[in-house]
């Protein structure tokens, strides 16, 4: 039988991450999945063999993006368990929102550190093992905003905005490496990040998607999976909207 493929998913415990790992389950990836807070794990563990019709195996692993020495030894512990990580997908991000007269400075800082620094940390430690194997897929979740901007999210905008930079970077860095580095940018996804609005801003916010609805998490995933794959062989540096048209 040919060898698993592995794929690393940052905030996997929830929301976007957590259904992009389901999605890979299903397509018979083994899995790393990373989280900071979740204390539910058994649960998702059954959830995703479940997926993968108990074909899989899951590697679960406690690290603050943030932190440059938690994320090597995470990087460490899925090569000790799978020799190799030929997905990684930097999905970890926070919000903190408010206009920039409001806006605090460690509330800017903390955003860019988890969204983008985050991003570069895991990229970083997992790239010297894609590059052995001559074989890697990144795909980073940046937003819509990141390309639009939105007033009271100047903080996580930047960081989005930022993330698309560093993707188009890297993915000038590492294409003769056979490493393929691409953006999704998601528009407005019915996730625990979002259900802090109430229903008069989605509503509003509706209006403005030709859709005319939001996203689910699996529309995301889809779309990840999409650029992630082994079939993905010349798309590079590229953003992918997932967003009901919000942008065009
Ligand atoms: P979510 O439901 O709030 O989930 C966030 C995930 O990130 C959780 O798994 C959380 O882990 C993890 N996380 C947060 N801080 C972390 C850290 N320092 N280190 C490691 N993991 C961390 O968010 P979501 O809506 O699924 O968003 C996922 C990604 O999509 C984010 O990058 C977000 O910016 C982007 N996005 C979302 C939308 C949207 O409308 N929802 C739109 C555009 C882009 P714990 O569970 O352990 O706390």
């Amino acid at each position: 039988m040919e060898e698993r493929r592995v794929a690393l998913i940052t905030g996997a415990s929830r929301g976007i991450g957590k259904k992009v790992a389901e999605k890979f389950a299903k397509e018979g990836y083994n899995l790393v999945i990373n989280y900071v807070a979740e204390s539910n794990l058994e649960k998702i563990e059954q959830e995703l063999k479940n997926a993968s019709n108990n074909q899989i195996e899951i590697l679960f692993v406690k690290a603050d993006v943030t932190d440059f020495t938690a994320c090597e030894n995470m990087v460490k512990k899925a090569i000790e368990k799978f020799g190799k990580i030929d997905v990684l997908v930097n999905n970890a991000g926070i919000t903190k929102d408010n206009l920039i007269m409001r806006m605090k400075e460690e509330d800017f800082d903390k955003v860019i550190q988890v969204n983008l620094k985050g991003t570069f940390n895991v990229s970083k430690t997992v790239i010297p093992y894609m590059m052995k194997k001559r074989y890697g897929k990144i795909v980073s979740i940046a937003s819509v905003v990141g390309i639009s901007g939105n007033a009271g999210q100047c903080n996580y905008a930047a960081s989005k905005a930022g993330i698309i930079g560093f993707t188009k970077s890297i993915a000038k860095e590492l294409a003769s490496r056979n490493i393929l580095a691409n953006c999704i940018a998601p528009g407005f996804i019915a996730t625990d990040m979002t259900a802090v609005l109430s229903d008069d801003v989605k509503e509003k916010i509706n209006e403005q998607i030709p859709l005319k609805k939001m996203g689910t998490p699996e529309e995301v995933a889809n779309a990840v999976y999409f650029l992630a794959n082994e079939e993905n062989t010349y798309i590079t540096g590229q953003v992918l909207n997932v967003d009901g048209g919000m942008i065009m």
